[in-house]
């Protein structure tokens, strides 16, 4: 690290957890970002102004005005834009040494698989159900931990999903695969309000960040928060051993 560096990163390196080591390991860290809305606005802001070195942010969909009330790395000059490329932009605004790839499709089978295999850490900030499993199944191939969040109306809720946990569970043991479809965890259907995604977002980046440093202990089981009453709750989460994916 030069002086640049150290100055530039120096609240975090004074924290015993994390020290100039973990600084150097958040540099030399690569973290996956599926989903560059609510969720993935704060993640790849806070990724990226905390100096993990490596972003890939994933987004099919371009930005549209009812996004702009909680997508807080698009602006009103983002409208129409791909939201990967958007949130890109943003990111790098903030820190233009974190080496940042925009993917403006939708990330799905192989494509999936090798951009888990070649990240640290995934991030889920993503709001479909078909997303969420296929992004804990190649977590779970892959080995790579997976950081999970999830926002809508007043409720938020975050689990880390780590396979080299033989004790852990995955995304599939917490929620059975079914047939319920992808409706119930839609925005565009339910509302949300704005600042939930930021705190769960940031969540997740904390999370993430202490994944790559080293600093503390994951997250286990599963937080949840209803921003109608302030209260957090937290659930313990085990294994499944008939698991579809992490099972037998
Ligand atoms: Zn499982």
């Amino acid at each position: 690290m030069n002086d640049r560096a150290l100055l530039r990163y120096s609240r975090q390196i004074m924290l015993e957890a994390i020290d100039i080591e973990g600084q150097e390991r958040l540099l030399a860290g690569h973290a996956l970002v599926v989903g560059a809305g609510g969720l993935g606005s704060p993640v790849a802001l806070y990724l990226a102004a905390a100096g993990v070195g490596r972003l890939t942010l994933a987004d099919a969909d371009a930005v549209e005005l009812s996004n702009l009330q909680r997508q807080i790395a698009h602006g009103e000059a983002d409208l129409g834009r791909n939201k990967a490329a958007s949130a890109r932009e943003s990111a790098l605004g903030l820190n233009p040494e974190c080496r940042i790839e925009a993917v403006e499709t939708h990330l799905a089978g192989e494509a999936l698989a090798a951009a888990v295999a070649a990240a640290d850490v995934v991030l889920d900030c993503t709001d479909r159900f078909s997303s969420r499993y296929a992004i804990n199944a190649a977590c779970r191939a892959a080995g790579v931990p997976l950081v999970s969040g999830a926002a809508i109306r007043f409720s938020g809720q975050l689990a880390v999903f780590d396979p080299r946990d033989p004790e852990g569970p995955c995304y599939a043991c917490l929620y059975p695969p079914d047939d319920s479809g992808d409706e119930a965890l839609s925005c565009a259907e339910s509302g949300v309000v704005a600042p939930l995604v930021g705190l769960v977002g940031s969540f997740q980046a904390l999370e993430a960040i202490k994944l790559l440093s080293g600093a503390g202990t994951p997250h286990r089981g599963l937080s949840t928060f209803d921003g109608l009453t302030g209260q957090w709750r937290h659930f313990r989460v085990p294994r499944d051993p008939a698991c579809p994916v992490c099972g037998g």
